[in-house]
């Protein structure tokens, strides 16, 4: 029934206007009239015309999140609201300029804040179009995959179990087909679909004859004819917005938010004592007033939520860049602390670069030569070439060739495939020894099919063989499965020690077996039982990657567990296991019918034990998953089928394919890999370890600066006189809060940012993974916060005293005194910086110039301290008064005081850290060791 393809007319196809043709209720025939297409598809020409005229197969996206609500996110924290209330209450006590600036500053923020958030969100929102969606169109009466946005109506399209719907399409053919509907329809059920029209008016819901674009297909095949592209989709007609997460929480952001709300707290309790502490010693009440406000702006951390949100964007497209593409923010975090990695075998440990190397029959085994997908072999027997095919080689290549989706082009000599490698090496075997793979097709037509899932491990296919009604019922699959529905004479023991012999060399094997059918012209699967003869079994090799076998290695120095699960032979899977150092034959691995058997007690160990999982079953990954989760272990698991999806959810960290996948694994993931290798995983982890590090940078760099400036002015108002200035009586205050603002959101914030860029510690992967209920306020920077507050607080306001007693009674003393001071703190800062870019190794270590931005925060902020010291109108604004350049350098020298003191702390920390066995200081409290 294949008719040649059609040059376009013009199509009598609606335009967005125009209501909707009733393609549901048509023939399939009278569709394909109406679109002038036929079932062999549209011409490349005609289709370009069609792309021309339609556009785009694509929606419009939309933002999920307005930008008034971001921007009312930023605003809406509680130290937004203290800094606002600040403000006011500042200039309702006559404090104008302070009043204004406070405002100021907090506006600049939320902008800051704001402009990165959008950013961020901009960059998160761009990896949807990473993975971009291929489809497998009939063009030219032949099928080629091609991007979904290149679909124009009047295409034939081919869908399988796991893919999108890439449009509205009316069915032509279907098999079995299931289609989730929930991002039309919300009903998460599946709904069955079929060819025949259905009644004219039929609810969305009931046109069954056709499947929308943004559905997913849960089972079975079609053939189907896209009737509406784009905006003129069902989807696109309700102008469907795109769901786009631009949350940007994540347990740590939130985790860091709790903590700002609890030192917001902190302070404004404090602030309280203050302003009593400031009555007592005789304060004016606005003075009093005006320190406790000072007190809640010199200590929120008011830069950090933007510091967190940069530091996971930027974490985002580092992965990205490394072919690691975020689907949930969340994430980043979370694979900092993978404890172990479930992976797939096939075509992520491995090349999947199937080559046949094994041909036995029941008449003995021959050997197949040569590498790769080129045309060149040799078919031995006991080492020996053979220059006749015997005829039961020819049959058993015969069926592998017709029982077999995959298709061959040849480009000088070399093959290339398409469609599953296992195929794919079946006909480039054929090739091999002569058999002409299109002829064999064409002499033998395909009737039916019933198409490979993994849970079923085979396929079968009806052919037709001559005129007279002959048929052939092919059966390919895992030779458990084949034997099982062979004839009683089969020698089972025989067959099944000589796949042994073979998976144990490390190779996939398939059985392939054949029997009449006179008469069929479809197949069911009361067709497939039993009655089968067998006709062989073919070995493939399938090397493991170099990449892998390294990736492998840097898991285990990282703490991490590799774990395989694969549903291919366990001895094979072993094999390969060994082969890339994540097997020992010590602890034998474990097959999915042997796991259905251990109770749960049983299970926790073997999970803990076993690393390689064969002829497992997506429900037996789901189980394991759950089994290591109550084991403590946060888990990263690949998955790429449609029925992976479930244990994809469960995991902390689901990873899909973005080649071979399908659409429904890469819908449950949190991580989509676009080149499918393994090592991918590790990059993506060595990542999260390293955005995590940076985060504790940032922190460690900016509470410091809070607590100090805090204690500064604390210290101030306990103890230091009241001043006499022109009759009336003030605290002497060695910042004054604008200053202290200044301080808090401009330099913390131009300095901490630039820690998110900083390359990963050497020793990232050498350590534990981090526990994840770790807190982020962990000793390490519990202790350093109070050191370096100390020595910042101790330098600041002794610079003060004694600039300020040297020039007692001139008229600008205090505003001399109090710039010294500031001055003192953002020194202390800039040398502070280049110690938090490394944890634990000494600046020396990471290469003083290997971050960039540092540099640009520090002379940026250099400017800035410039224009706070000299320029009039700064001048004013935050009462500062010119510094002579050997007060500069005073306060340089003071500052870089920091430089041997933590320098100390380092080193005694990773002696410490030595000594108890680390091979670097961990700060990251409680950690699972290796087993
Ligand atoms: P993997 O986890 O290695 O990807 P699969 O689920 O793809 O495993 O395959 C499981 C088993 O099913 C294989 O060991 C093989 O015996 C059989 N098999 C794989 N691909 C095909 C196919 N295209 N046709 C028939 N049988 C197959
Ligand atoms: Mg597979």
């Amino acid at each position: 029934m294949q008719q040649g393809p059609r040059t376009g007319k013009q199509p009598a196809i609606r335009g967005d206007a125009t209501p909707p043709e009733p393609w549901h209720a048509l023939t399939p025939e009278a569709v394909l009239e109406r679109l002038d297409s036929t079932a062999g598809g549209l011409t490349e020409e005609a289709a370009r015309e069609r792309l021309e005229r339609f556009g785009p197969n694509e929606l419009k996206r939309e933002r999920g999140d307005s930008a008034w609500k971001l921007l009312w996110r930023q605003i809406n924290s509680p130290l937004i609201w203290v800094l606002i209330a600040s403000a006011v209450l500042a200039i309702l006590l006559g404090k104008v300029t302070d009043g204004l600036v406070v405002a100021a500053v907090v506006v600049l923020n939320t902008l800051i804040g704001f402009v990165q958030e959008y950013r961020a969100g901009k960059a998160i929102e761009a990896l949807g179009h990473m993975v971009p969606e291929s489809t497998t169109v009939v063009r030219d009466g032949r099928p080629v995959a091609l991007p979904a946005s290149r679909l124009v109506p009047g295409d034939v399209v081919r869908l399988s179990s796991g893919d999108r719907v890439p449009a509205d399409l009316r069915l032509l053919h279907s098999r079995n087909l299931q289609v989730e509907e929930a991002a039309l329809t919300g009903e998460s059920v599946p709904s069955s679909k079929h060819v025949a029209p259905v009644a004219w008016d039929a609810e969305l819901g009931d046109r069954a004859s056709l499947a929308f674009g943004g559905t997913l297909v849960t089972a079975g095949t079609t053939t189907a004819v896209v009737v509406a592209t784009g905006g003129a989709t069902e989807l696109g007609r309700i102008s469907y917005m795109l769901e786009q997460t631009t949350d940007l929480s994540t347990p740590l952001t939130r985790e860091l938010a709790r903590l700002g709300r609890v030192i917001t707290l902190g302070i404004v309790v404090l602030s309280a004592v203050l302003l009593g502490v400031g009555l007592l010693r005789g304060y004016a009440f606005s003075d009093a007033v005006l320190v406790s406000i000072t007190l809640a702006v010199a200590a929120i951390p008011e830069g950090l939520p933007a510091i967190v949100t940069i530091a996971l964007a930027i974490g985002v497209q580092r992965m990205a860049s490394r072919r690691a593409v975020i689907r949930k923010l969340p994430a980043v975090e979370t694979l900092g602390s993978t404890t172990v990695i479930c992976t797939d075998k096939t075509g992520t440990l491995t090349r999947n670069e199937m080559t046949v190397r094994a041909l036995w029959t029941p008449e003995g085994t021959h050997e197949l030569t040569g590498v790769g997908h080129a045309t060149a072999g040799q078919l031995l027997r006991d080492g020996q070439p053979r220059d006749a095919l015997p005829e039961d080689v020819r049959a058993l290549l015969l069926a592998s060739v017709l029982c077999n989706e995959a298709a061959l082009q040849s480009h000088g000599g070399r093959w290339r495939m398409t469609g599953d490698p296992t195929e794919g090496a079946l006909l480039v075997a054929a090739e091999k020894v002569g058999l002409r793979v299109s002829d064999l097709r064409a002499r033998h037509p395909r009737l039916d099919a019933i198409p490979f899932e993994s849970e079923q491990q085979f396929m079968a296919t009806l052919h037709a063989d001559g005129a007279d009604g002959r048929r052939d019922l092919f059966l390919k699959g895992a030779p458990e499965v084949v034997l099982r529905r062979c004839t009683a004479e089969t020698d089972v023991d025989g067959v099944l020690a000589e796949v042994e012999r073979l998976a144990r060399q490390g190779m996939r094997v398939l059985a392939v077996a054949r029997k009449d059918a006179p008469g069929a012209t479809s197949l069911g699967t009361g067709d497939v039982e039993d009655g089968f003869t067998l006709l062989g079994l073919q070995g493939m090799i399938d090397p493991p990657r170099e990449e892998a076998m390294e990736a492998v290695k840097g898991c285990h120095a990282a703490g991490i567990r590799v774990k395989m699960m694969t549903g291919d032979h366990l001895a094979t899977a072993e094999a390969i296991g060994i082969q890339l150092g994540l097997h020992t034959p010590e602890r034998p691995g474990l097959t999915g019918a042997r796991l259905s058997e251990l109770d749960d007690a049983a299970l926790a160990t073997a999970v803990e034990d076993t690393n390689v999982f064969a002829r497992v079953a997506p429900e037996h990954k789901l189980r394991l998953v759950r089994a290591l989760q109550a084991q403590g272990h946060v888990v990263a698991m690949t998955g790429d089928g449609v029925n992976d999806a479930p244990a994809l959810k469960q995991a902390n960290i689901g990873v899909a394919m973005g080649i071979t996948g399908t659409a429904v694994s890469r819908e449950a993931s949190d991580l989509v890999l676009t080149d499918d290798h393994f090592a991918t995983i590790v990059s993506a982890v060595e990542e999260g370890r390293r955005v995590y590090d940076n985060l504790i940078k940032s922190l460690a760099f900016v509470l410091p600066t809070n607590l100090g400036l805090a204690l500064i002015l604390l210290l101030g108002v306990a103890f230091f006189p009241i001043q006499q200035v022109g009759g009336v009586h003030v605290p002497l205050m060695v910042m004054r809060p604008t200053q202290l603002l200044w301080i808090n959101l401009v330099a913390t914030v131009t300095l901490a940012l630039p820690l998110a860029f900083e390359a990963r510690e050497r020793h990232v992967m050498c350590r534990p993974p981090r526990a994840p209920d770790a807190p982020v306020l962990n000793r390490f920077v519990v202790m350093r916060t109070g050191l370096v507050a100390l020595l910042m607080a101790a330098g600041a306001i002794g610079l003060f005293l004694w600039d300020f007693n040297r020039q007692a009674g001139t008229r600008d003393a205090l505003a001399e005194a109090q710039t010294m001071a500031v001055n003192t703190v953002i020194s202390f800062q800039i040398f502070y910086l280049l110690l938090c870019r490394t944890l634990s190794g000494s600046v020396r270590e990471v290469g003083l110039f290997s971050n960039r931005t540092v540099f640009v925060g520090i002379a940026t902020l250099v400017l800035l301290q410039a224009a706070f010291m000299y320029v009039p109108f700064f001048q004013r604004l935050f009462g500062t008064a010119p510094l002579s350049p050997v007060d500069i350098a005073r306060s340089v020298l003071v500052g870089a005081g920091v430089l041997p003191i933590v320098g100390l702390e380092k080193w005694l920390r990773s002696r410490g850290g030595r000594r108890s066995g680390q091979k670097a200081a961990f700060p990251h409290g409680r950690a699972r060791l290796p087993a």
